[in-house]
């Protein structure tokens, strides 16, 4: 049987655009359709904003820290159009680069939103099918908001790049990556910044001593962190939103953001009528190589809500092209993955938090926490912290939790270590590099802690 395509990949963000650029670059023929914009969740409405207003939000601490060391430097403001004018420019520069690269690795690209209509056809909106021996969905994921009354005052994350102004303040939901990186930008960007987080502390599921270090200093920042408070019903007043939340308190707010988790893009595909299997939030069952039910469907990214981080989704679709082109089955490796969390402070992780490691083993703990040079010269409380969580039986340092600023550059060099197997015998072996701040990873002599 002849197709239009080797394969028809759905969705233009960071996964779909690299396995459609690899496989078409190792003489597949492919076609990709996006409804939206290209570069997908990570670079129009997620990492890369997101880093440049994390980026933004951090000038008036270096201002200060600046003044402390004796330049005379006067702040008089951020604007906020100068700075959208420009992200939104960059924005529109890197969608060009992801267009050209589709284009100049030979894929045929759509700009419009494309459906399943059987196991080797793509109903594109047009009306136009194209058939493909292989299909790949990825499709990524969307801001869920819980309904409750005046949900619909909320905005998400998909709209806070596009603010025409700047809140003079702001109520953000939730304790996850997305509500506690926003609450430092607006923080940072002179916003007045509450953060409601419904259970006891944000950052569930991280290292409990490195979640709580991100949050002391999220406090001594400026953000109103009120934990075990959600929301119970918002009301237009005026300009503002009225807020009613479960302490019984009202409070108006310019902007009310939800980032209270994102769910898979599924919905509409006809994935379900083909017999793909889609979970209880919608996302696409996969095996370890990332093949659906329908042996001609396959799945990556956010949309199969495995690990949702952009170098996960590109890897998984580095896997698919290995495993279904080359003719080399490989499944992506999900094992301790680095990820960084660009709260202020920021922090960096990989593998097991002390809670889980202790759950599964006897170990050792070995941190600190202390005031870095740069900031304690400039009179700044925040502390850093290092910490590594080691086996007792085989010495391989299980967990390394770093908040710090530039923990995300240095989680990247310590998950080498990590993912290489190195035991705390190796990290003690490395000659410390001084005087910075890094160098406490290879200097901790006793455990603070031994389970
Ligand atoms: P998360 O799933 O990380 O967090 C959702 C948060 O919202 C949790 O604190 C959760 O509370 C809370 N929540 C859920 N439902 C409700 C509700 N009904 N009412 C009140 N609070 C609620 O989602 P995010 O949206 O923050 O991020 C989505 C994903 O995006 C992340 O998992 C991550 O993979 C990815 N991401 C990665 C980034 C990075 O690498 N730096 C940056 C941004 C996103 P509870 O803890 O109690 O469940």
């Amino acid at each position: 049987m002849s197709f239009d395509y080797d394969l028809f990949v759905i969705g233009g963000g960071s996964g779909g655009v690299r396995a459609a650029r690899v496989a078409a670059s190792g003489g597949a023929s492919v076609g990709l359709a996006e409804e939206s914009r290209y570069g997908g969740t990570c670079v129009i409405r997620g990492c890369v904003p997101k880093k440049l207003m994390v980026y933004a939000s951090e000038y008036p601490s270096m201002v200060e820290d600046g003044r402390a060391y004796g330049w005379d430097i006067s702040e008089n403001g951020f604007d906020w159009d100068v700075f959208s004018g420009k992200l939104n420019a960059e924005l529109d520069r890197l969608e060009g680069i992801y267009r050209k690269l589709l284009a100049n690795s030979g894929v045929e690209s759509f700009d419009q939103r494309a459906t399943v209509a059987d196991a080797h056809t793509v109903l594109l909106a047009d009306g136009t099918k194209k058939t493909a021996k292989h299909i790949l969905v990825a499709t990524g994921g969307w801001p869920t908001v819980p309904e409750f009354p005046g949900s619909d005052l909320a905005i998400t994350s998909n709209e806070i790049f596009h603010l025409e102004k700047l809140p003079e303040s702001i109520l953000i939901v939730g304790g996850g990556y997305i509500a506690s990186e926003f609450a430092g930008i607006m923080n940072g960007l002179g916003v007045k910044t509450t953060q409601f987080y419904r259970g006891a502390q944000i950052l569930r599921g991280f290292d409990e001593e490195a979640r709580n270090t991100v949050a002391d200093g999220m406090v001594e920042a400026g953000i109103d962190l009120q934990v075990e408070t959600n929301v119970t019903a918002m009301v237009k007043d005026g300009d503002k939103i009225r807020v009613t939340d479960t302490k019984g308190n009202e409070t108006l707010f310019d902007v009310v953001m939800y980032a209270t988790g994102r769910a898979p893009n599924s919905k509409g595909l006809g994935l379900e009528e083909l017999g793909v299997e889609l979970g209880a939030k919608g996302e696409v069952k996969v095996d370890a190589y990332s093949q659906t039910k329908v042996p001609s469907i396959y799945a990556i990214g956010d949309v199969t809500d495995r690990v949702n981080l952009t170098p996960v989704a590109i890897r998984e679709g580095m896997a698919f092209v290995e495993t279904v082109f080359n003719g080399n089955p490989t499944s992506p490796d999900h094992d301790l993955i680095p990820t960084a969390i660009f709260t202020q402070p920021e922090m960096g992780t990989v593998g097991l938090s002390e809670e889980d490691a202790a759950k599964q083993e006897p170990i050792e703990v070995y941190a600190t926490s202390f005031k870095p040079m740069q900031q304690s010269f400039a009179g700044r409380a925040a502390k850093v912290m290092m910490k590594l969580v080691v086996s007792k039986a085989t010495r391989k340092v299980l967990g390394c939790h770093i908040v710090a600023p530039g923990a995300g550059e240095m989680i990247q060099l310590a998950g080498i270590a990590v993912k290489m197997g190195a035991t705390k015998e190796d990290f003690d072996r490395t000659v410390a590099v001084h005087p910075t701040m890094t160098e406490e990873l290879v200097t901790m002599k006793t455990p603070v802690r031994t389970t």
